[in-house]
């Protein structure tokens, strides 16, 4: 346990030699693999399908060669054997505690954790928190669902085990945050971005309050990539007057893997001792080297320490640009920007469009626009014809006439594909508490 005054949570950990953390992923992986195939039926079948002996993978060139996992096995997995699938390593007897996501097809995904599995969970977390500037001495308003959801208790614990005074709040009664967050002289605010932003609006537009007084220094976002957008950064942390960092994670694997530190440049990736990670040609299935500065690709793991839900060479969609050039702040773990779900993206005429850019965007365009905007499209992507249907909701400012087009010849200018924008009334476009939609179907 870190004192107020380190920089580090685990010091060990977190500024580790490229070297010492390849040769203790080394030393930990044929451990793992021996003990999913031995437990857990689903990966003795895949590591079979490959004729793969954990004891004969030695190098991160023999993990590559070893099957993914997917999502859609995990959730077949679960239906096939109930509740948490063969691919869960324990039984429900060591299970203290079960988590789900009700991820993208609305089925929800239950990912079970031993006593061993929620300790380091926690250990991991609190690492992340300490990165984005929690202390013993901070007040923490927890701004996320409570509940199922792996943002809710394992953060808490986390906090706690930073020794930071948690405010276990949740979402839902945005008035009871904002009057817990006055009287309790909260420092920090852990929230998705759009709830961020949610709250400020709100509490300005009902209550008259300006949520950049009540002394919140710090808002810890996660959940969805737009902590990642910077004109979404630059208006959270004008809104709170405070500053804004990110972390990011994954409901199957940890809650939190990487976490940006006081540089604010992108999120280290904070547990190697955890799990491996691999980034990956989303259409080859390569592994991409991380040998130049920015390289971007899908995010794969693999456990290095998990007993309940372990997971080998699990694609997360999540589509990352991978920063490996040194942190002045001595954390040797590269640093990721997620931009966006590989799920998300939109193919224009061959070429690859993410909603967190177009939203990056249409933020340039404010006050004149609110920030929310609706991506209606006719079918499921990912090929999408142009002229791409865009709902933009207007802002305080007075719209001047060529401001749909403006907006088009920006999105075409930087993105370099054309969209239909229409504008409408502020307030129209649905605001939500947890995840932000910038996708319909229409
Ligand atoms: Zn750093």
């Amino acid at each position: 346990m870190s004192t107020t005054e380190s920089r580090y949570f685990d010091v060990g950990t977190e500024t580790m030699s490229a070297d010492a953390i390849s040769a203790m992923q080394l030393e930990k992986l044929p451990r793992q693999l021996r003990y999913m195939q031995k437990n857990a039926p689903f990966h003795a079948r895949k590591l079979a399908e490959v004729g793969a002996d954990p004891r004969d993978i030695r190098s991160f060139d023999d993990l590559a060669k070893l099957p993914f996992t997917e999502k859609s096995e995990l959730r077949q997995s679960q239906a096939k054997h109930p509740p948490l699938g063969d691919h869960a390593a324990a039984s429900l007897r060591n299970v203290v505690r079960v988590h789900a996501s009700s991820g993208t097809t609305g089925t929800p995904s239950f990912v079970g954790l031993t006593r061993f599995d929620k300790r380091r969970w926690v250990e991991c977390i609190a690492r992340s928190y300490w990165s984005q500037g929690l202390r013993p001495d901070s007040v923490f308003a927890m701004g996320m669902s409570i509940g199922f959801f792996v943002g809710g208790l394992p953060v808490a614990a986390a906090v706690e085990e930073i020794g930071a005074t948690l405010l276990p709040i949740g979402t839902g009664a945005s008035d009871r945050l904002i009057d817990s967050i006055r009287a309790m002289g909260a420092t920090a605010l852990a929230t998705t971005p759009s709830y961020a932003t949610y709250l400020a609006e709100i509490a300005r537009d009902q209550s008259g309050v300006d949520v950049a007084e009540l002394g919140i220094r710090n808002v810890m976002v996660g959940a969805e990539p737009g902590g990642g957008i910077p004109e979404v950064r630059n208006r959270i942390e004008a809104l709170w007057g405070a500053r804004c960092t990110e972390a990011i994670g994954n409901a199957d694997v940890i809650t939190i893997h990487s976490a940006e530190c006081e540089a604010g440049d992108g999120c280290h990736f904070m547990v190697p001792d955890y799990l491996i990670m691999e980034i990956i040609d989303p259409e080859t299935g390569c592994v991409l080297p991380l040998d130049s500065p920015q390289v971007e690709g899908e995010l794969v793991f693999t456990h290095l320490d998990r007993q309940c839900c372990p997971l080998l060479r699990f694609r997360t969609r999540d589509r990352v640009v991978v920063n490996t050039t040194p942190c002045a702040c001595g954390r040797t773990g590269p640093r990721l920007r997620c931009i966006g779900r590989s799920d998300d993206m939109l193919i224009v005429r061959g070429v690859n469009v993410w909603p967190s850019a177009v939203k990056d965007v249409v933020m340039g365009f404010r006050p004149q626009v609110s920030g929310e905007l609706l991506i209606s499209l006719p079918d499921p992507g990912p090929k999408v014809d142009p002229p791409v249907a865009i709902k933009v909701e207007l802002g305080d400012g007075e719209p001047d006439s060529g401001l749909a087009g403006r907006i088009e010849q920006a999105l075409r200018a930087k993105l370099i594909f054309s969209a239909k924008v229409e504008l409408v009334s502020r307030g129209v476009l649905p605001r939500t508490e947890m995840k932000a939609r910038l996708i319909e179907y229409s």
